[in-house]
């Protein structure tokens, strides 16, 4: 039997106009075909959906979460009090939750020991229900580096190497690697070094041996510069990234993951500590500022979240993409950066666009949102490989 979504509007991830008048067909889990005009070759025991003024675009992604953390005003401390088992657990309820809202895949920057590894082979066993995940399990740190406790610390070339083989011997599809300070570890500031450019080195050379990509937590300009040199594919966050890094990061197709709500949430919040509200005060608007820029050069952006991170649940999701649209961004380029470029940020040629052979994950959306991005966080029908997710 398939599934027939009939005469909707598809913005297909691809083109910069609606498709009207539009049919998707649904064979298990992939889209079979998308024709326009009259509806044919139906099937008798086809399941047939009207979507008369409707519109479906492909399932969102969200290129960078802690799933092992609950959003909550203090994620860490539940980390640090669970073993891996609870902490999994606690995880399996960010996934779901996180599905149901329309982001269909996730990748997953930090979590320790095989929690999200665990996760992300029972559902791709179909064991459990929820989105794809890419996993970095725990991140490559510099002894006492940032987020140490979702990580292995490694000083020096050869301990990175190892820690590096180390995460993909236990089954990681990505390497993250810390190279700045960050926000949420206290006692460090985002603009610090961290990991040194030969040890970024080291673990940028094994992961691309496997044929993995490696993602930098970078926030300082020097931490930036050195991911750049050493050809980094992934920098999340970027907060101090000038003009010429930018330019550099256009010419050699890395991709920014920016994640702007996780500051904006954390300057805000009366429920962090003060030394964490004070922090992320500081940044909000020299990130704004460089997304700006970022924008306006032409670098590749895929959107991020850090969702998971203190006071920041994951329908917070949404809220970056309207931060997206003020810095700059047409409704559709936001669409697109959180599909087709997405996707690509993932290395995943199966999803993020809605054309023949594609994974059948889509969001069906009672309203336009071209005209408003916000009608992406009401309810929606929200299809997981072929299957309506309840
Ligand atoms: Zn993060």
């Amino acid at each position: 039997m398939r599934t027939v979504i009939k005469n909707c509007n598809i913005i297909d991830g691809i083109q910069n106009n609606p498709i009207r008048n539009a049919h998707i067909f649904i064979k298990d889990d992939e889209i079979e075909n998308v024709t326009v005009g009259n509806l044919e070759n139906v099937r008798d025991d086809d399941l047939i959906l009207n979507c008369t003024g409707k519109y479906v675009i492909p399932g969102l992604i969200d290129c960078h979460v802690h799933l092992v953390c609950d959003g909550g005003k203090d994620p860490q401390s539940m980390i640090m009090a669970s073993d891996d088992e609870m902490v999994t657990l606690h995880a399996y309820k960010s996934a779901l939750d996180t599905l149901r809202l329309g982001i269909t895949t996730v990748r997953d920057l930090a979590s320790p020991g095989r929690t999200i590894i665990n996760l992300r082979d029972a559902i791709n066993d179909n064991v459990l229900v929820g989105p794809t995940i890419l996993a970095s399990g725990p991140a490559v740190c510099m002894t006492g580096g940032h987020v140490h406790y979702l990580g292995i610390e490694a000083d020096g070339s050869a301990e990175v190497r190892k820690a590096t083989r180390k995460v993909l011997k236990d089954g990681a599809d990505f390497v993250k690697v810390m190279a700045t300070g960050g926000i949420a570890t206290h006692g460090e500031t985002p603009g610090s070094s961290q990991l040194t450019v030969e040890e970024l080195s080291a673990a940028k050379e094994e992961a691309h041996k496997k044929n993995k990509m490696i993602a930098a937590h970078a926030q300082g300009l020097e931490g930036i510069m050195n991911c750049i040199d050493i050809g980094i594919d992934t920098i999340e966050h970027g907060i101090y990234a000038d003009e010429q890094a930018l330019y550099l990061m256009k010419e050699k197709g890395i991709f920014l993951v920016p994640t702007i709500i996780v500051m904006q949430r954390l300057a805000t919040s009366e429920a962090v500590p003060k030394w964490l509200r004070e922090k992320a005060e500081a940044v909000v608007e020299p990130h704004q500022k460089m997304l700006e820029m970022a924008i306006k050069i032409g670098v590749k952006i895929a959107t991020g979240t850090d969702c998971g991170s203190p006071v920041t649940p994951p329908e917070y999701y949404f809220d970056e993409l309207t931060i997206m649209e003020d810095a700059g961004m047409t409704p559709m380029e936001v669409i697109k950066s959180s599909t087709k470029i997405a996707a690509e940020c993932l290395g995943l040629k199966d999803r993020g666009t809605i054309t023949n052979g594609q994974k059948a994950d889509l969001l069906i959306l009672n309203e336009n949102p071209l005209e408003n991005l916000h009608t992406l966080k009401n309810r929606n029908q929200v299809i997981k490989n072929g299957k309506f997710v309840q």
